[in-house]
Order: C-alpha cells, then structure tokens, then sequence
C-alpha cells in the first residue's frame, strides 16, 4: 500500500525536498495534496509532475491562474480548504512545511484528524506548543521532526530504552556571521545574512539562523516535543553540521546522531517512519570531513538566543510573543527597514515588554501574536 501524503507548503524549501524524496520511491509514496501561498507556476509544475489531485493556493489573485492551468484537478483557494483537505481519509502523512506562525491551524486541523504528522513548522510547536502536544495527545496524531537537530534527538532516543535523558546537546552551525566581530554583525546587509555556509533553506529562516533565533526556536521546539526544560539543553556552536544534535542520559554517556547535511535524511525518516529507505544523499566521509569542532555560543551579540531561552522558561504566552516579534522583525530586516541585531532587541522588548498571560486556546494565541507584531511596528515606526 502506497502512503498517502498532503504537503502543506509544496513550494517551499521543505516542500520541495519532500517531492524529492517522493520521486525517490513512487512505489511507495503518492502525493494527495499541495498547497502553496504564493508561487502559482511551481505548484502548477508540481501539481502536474505528481499528478495530484488536490491542489490549494492561498493567494486569491493566483486562484484563476491555477485552476486554467490544472482543468483535472481540484483546485480550492485559502488556508481553510487546505484545513478540510488534510483531513480527509485517504490521507495517511501531513507534512507541515508553511512558514511561520500561519502554519498553525491546518497542522491543528490535521492533528484533530489523527493524522500522522511530519513537522517541519517549528513556529507551530513555539507559539502554540501546549495546545498544539495536548491535541496530539487527545487524538492519538504521532509527530515526527523534520528539523535536523529534532531528527536527531528523536533517533538517539529509540536507543534510550525507556530511560528519561538528562540532558540534549542541541548543535548549532551558528550561520553566516559565527566568525564576526559584534560590529560587523551590525552593520550587516541582508544578502550577507542570506549566505548560509552550511545549508540550503528558505529566506526566514536562513535569517533566523544569522540571528541565532533558529537556535532559539529550537531550543524552545525540542523542549515541546521531548518534554524538557529550557536548563536541559545546551546549545554547543558546531561549524560542520555534520552532527545533527546528540542526548545525555543519567550516566554521561551520550548517543549522537550524524550525516551530512542535508534536509532530505530527516524529511524522509519523518515520512517513513519506523522504516528506512535508500536516500539520494552522499555517504558520509569521515576521514574526509577530518575533524569536527565545538564552541560555546555567543549569548552577548545573539539576543535572540537569550530571549527564546527567558521566553520558554517564563512560559504561557511569551513563547508566542516571542515567535511574532521575530516574524514582524524578519521581515522588516528583509525589507532594509532595520539592522541585524535589531531584530533581537525588537524580541527581547517584546518578551520583557508584554504582560505574559496563559493562552486558553488558538484565539488566545493569535492575540499574542498580533500583540508582538503590533511592538515591533511600533517600535520601529518610532
Ligand atoms: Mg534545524
């Protein structure tokens, strides 16, 4: 039996490698579903490569373009037919791979259907990671980790035998400015931001890593999905990338998990689950890659890191405060409307700066959310 998969967000960085690895094993992977935001003539080439189905676009202008160029398929416009479309019955894996906060009420929607979930939307888990573990909880709906360092934690803890880890060792490539002086991070430019050495990933994200509030994220993400706290993971800086995060147990010892670096190890583990299958990607070459190195982070210049990890410690609504300061301050960073390291300061205000409340539902969440973005304007309009 072939699984059944929807992707949301088919277009971007994840849903993109996620089709590859699809095309990897037609034998045992059809695509249900995609849905994209904006990028009509990719979803379009990907709608017809897969034959899929189903297809939802989000942006209304690009609706017409999209059902002319697909006549056989069903096309629907907006997040709620992408809602209802996880959740029908033939499907079997949701891979939630939309950017950003956005991504949280169709991977709710999926999870209410007991879907198995393949998540690479981290800002899901940060904003709205109570709600988002207990409904997964109530609907028996599994989540495996896309994130590298996630995937990683999740392997070394098939090898923990029902013993509680004491400890995640979460790596960190540290991004484009791991060798830059304070000064220079300032004054950097959003292209230069853009240049990740290691890896290959979307817009926002590559940022968030410049800023190290993808570690941030993480930190935060790992802590949901584990059941940890925030003083139980440590971040250690590790240029190669080559380790993908690695878990301490009672008695020091400590399992790692490695490859090189390439999202398509973890998006396919996450859809294959407990299986594996040969990958398109290179073995790795220790005595080739030759040594590994490790350094502590630097907490003073990445404000983002110390935000994230005062944010998950305070808990309720400040992770979500968090999250949408950030999103806001991205974007403005994309746009040359701030520097750098403003972006840090712009989360940290926010988290200091908004009365923390417990969120009761998503409603809850979406006030948080738009409360942080409305500071960071504010802040930046002034
Ligand atoms: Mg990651």
């Amino acid at each position: 039996m072939k699984k059944s998969i929807a992707i949301l967000g088919s277009t971007g960085s994840i849903g993109t490698q996620t089709l590859d690895v699809v095309r990897q094993h037609p034998d045992r992977f059809s695509v249900y579903m995609i849905s994209a935001n904006n990028s009509a003539e990719l979803l379009i080439e990907q709608a017809r490569a897969f034959k899929v189905p189903h297809v939802v676009i989000c942006n209304p202008s690009k609706y017409n373009q999209v059902c002319a160029a697909l006549p056989w398929a069903d096309v629907r416009l907006g997040i709620d037919a992408a809602c209802e479309l996880v959740q029908d019955r033939s499907v079997d894996v949701v891979v939630a791979a939309m950017v950003g906060f956005s991504g949280l009420k169709p991977t709710l929607a999926a999870i209410e259907a007991s879907k198995t979930i393949a998540l690479a939307n981290k800002e899901t888990l940060v904003a709205a990671g109570a709600i988002v573990m207990k409904a997964a909880a109530r609907h028996k709906a599994p989540i495996y980790p896309v994130d590298s360092e996630h995937s990683a934690i999740f392997q070394c803890l098939l090898g923990a035998q029902g013993n509680k880890l004491s400890r995640i060792h979460l790596t960190a490539s540290g991004g484009p400015f791991r060798t830059w002086e304070k000064g220079r991070i300032a004054a950097a430019t959003k292209n230069e931001a853009l240049r990740h050495p290691n890896w290959d990933m979307g817009a926002k994200i590559t940022i968030d890593s410049a800023t190290m509030m993808n570690k941030g994220l993480e930190i935060i993400e790992a802590g949901r999905l584990f059941d940890v706290s925030g003083d139980d993971i440590d971040v250690v800086v590790h240029r190669e990338s080559i380790i993908h995060s690695l878990v301490e147990f009672t008695d020091n010892s400590v399992l790692a998990q490695l490859g090189v670096p390439d999202m398509r190890i973890p998006i396919q583990y996450a859809i294959t689950y407990p299986m594996r299958y040969p990958s398109p990607v290179a073995e790795l070459d220790l005595a080739q890659i030759g040594r590994l190195s490790f350094f502590e982070p630097d907490y003073d210049t990445f404000t983002c890191l110390r935000a994230c990890k005062k944010a998950f410690a305070m808990g309720g609504a400040a992770t979500a405060i968090a999250n949408g300061a950030n999103e806001e301050a991205n974007a403005l960073f994309r746009r040359g409307k701030i520097k750098c390291l403003e972006i840090g300061e712009l989360v940290m205000g926010a988290v200091d700066s908004i009365p923390n409340f417990s969120p009761a539902c998503v409603q809850d969440i979406l006030d948080a959310d738009r409360q942080a973005r409305a500071f960071v304007t504010e802040h930046v309009g002034g």
